[in-house]
C-alpha cells in the first residue's frame, strides 16, 4: 500500500487522514446558508464546542426546483465572513463546473455531492483544482464506482480527495438512507485516502445523529460531517436531521469520551 494521503486544511491548522490517535476532524454547520445571522451564530457555536470546519451549502441540489436553491455567491461571502470571525475552515458544494471557480475561490474545501459523484466533467474540473475535494458517495454507488470517481480527480493532478460516506438507498423506510459503515471499514483498510462519515444525510433524523457519529468514531473514521442549525424547526432544508446548537455541543462531549476509550 502507498503511504496514507493526508489532507492539510491550512486555514484551520487541521489535517484529515492520519488515522487513530490524531483526533477526529469534525465538520459542522447548516445544510444551507440561509442568512448571515443564521450562519454566524452557528459558526460561533461550532467553534466554541470544539468543531474544526464549518459547512454550509450556497448552491443546493434540491429534489424540487421550487424548493430553496441556496444564496449562491452571497452564501459564499457569508461563509468567508464566518471563517474570518472564527478561524474555522469552510466547505461548500459546487453543483456544477460553472460555479466551481467561485466555490474554490472562497472555500478551503470544495464538496462534490452524492448526486454528482459520477459527473465526470465536474470531477475532472475538481482534479484541476489545488483545493481539497470532499467527494460524497453516490446514493446507489458501489465502493468501486466511488473509488473510480476519486480516480478521475486524482488522475487530473489533485491528490487531495476526502471520501465521505453519506448513506446509500436501500429498501428500508425507517431511515432516509442506510449508513454503510462496513464500506468505511473497507476503505480505511484498502485505500490511502481519508474517509469521513456524514450521519445526518445517512439517517435523516436528529435522534440518530449522535449515536451514528460515535459509531463512526469507534471504527476509526477520520472525521464526521453533521448538520447544525440554531433553529432546526425553521430550517429551509434538512431541518429534521439538523442538530441544534446545544445538541452539537453534546455531540462534541460524547465524541471526546469515545476518543478517550479508543
Ligand atoms: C449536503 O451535504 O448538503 C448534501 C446535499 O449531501 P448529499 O450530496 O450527500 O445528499
Ligand atoms: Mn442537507
Amino acid at each position: 500500500h502507498p503511504l496514507p494521503t493526508i489532507v492539510n486544511i491550512t486555514s484551520c491548522g487541521r489535517t484529515i487522514g492520519i488515522g487513530n490517535g490524531s483526533g477526529l476532524v469534525v465538520i459542522g454547520g447548516p445544510c444551507a446558508v440561509e442568512s448571515e445571522g443564521q450562519l454566524l451564530e452557528t459558526a460561533h457555536a461550532v467553534k466554541e464546542a470544539g468543531g474544526h470546519i464549518l459547512r454550509g451549502g450556497a448552491y443546493k441540489p434540491r429534489t424540487s426546483p421550487y424548493s430553496f436553491q441556496g444564496l449562491g455567491e452571497k452564501g459564499l461571502k457569508i461563509l468567508a465572513r464566518a471563517r474570518e470571525d472564527t478561524g474555522l475552515a469552510i466547505v461548500s458544494e459546487a453543483l456544477d463546473h460553472v460555479v466551481y471557480d467561485l466555490v474554490e475561490e472562497y472555500c478551503d474545501i470544495v464538496q462534490i455531492g452524492a448526486r454528482n459523484m459520477q459527473n465526470f466533467s465536474l470531477l475532472r474540473r475538481a482534479g484541476r483544482s489545488d483545493k481539497p475535494v470532499l467527494l460524497k458517495r453516490g446514493m446507489s454507488a458501489t465502493v468501486e464506482e466511488w473509488l473510480m470517481a476519486a480516480e478521475y480527480i486524482v488522475s487530473e493532478g489533485n491528490p487531495r480527495v476526502i471520501l465521505c460516506e453519506r448513506g446509500i438507498r436501500t429498501f428500508c423506510k425507517h431511515s432516509r438512507n442506510t449508513l454503510d459503515l462496513s464500506a468505511v471499514l473497507f476503505l480505511l483498510k484498502e485505500t490511502h485516502l481519508p474517509v469521513i462519515v456524514d450521519p445526518s444525510h445517512a439517517c435523516g433524523v436528529r435522534d440518530q445523529v449522535i449515536p451514528l457519529s460515535k459509531a463512526a468514531c469507534v471504527i476509526g473514521a477520520h472525521g464526521i460531517m453533521v448538520e447544525v442549525h440554531p433553529e432546526p424547526e425553521k430550517a429551509l432544508s434538512d431541518g429534521p436531521q439538523s442538530l441544534n446548537l446545544q445538541e452539537f455541543a453534546l455531540l462534541m462531549k460524547e465524541l471526546e469520551k469515545v476518543q478517550a476509550l479508543c
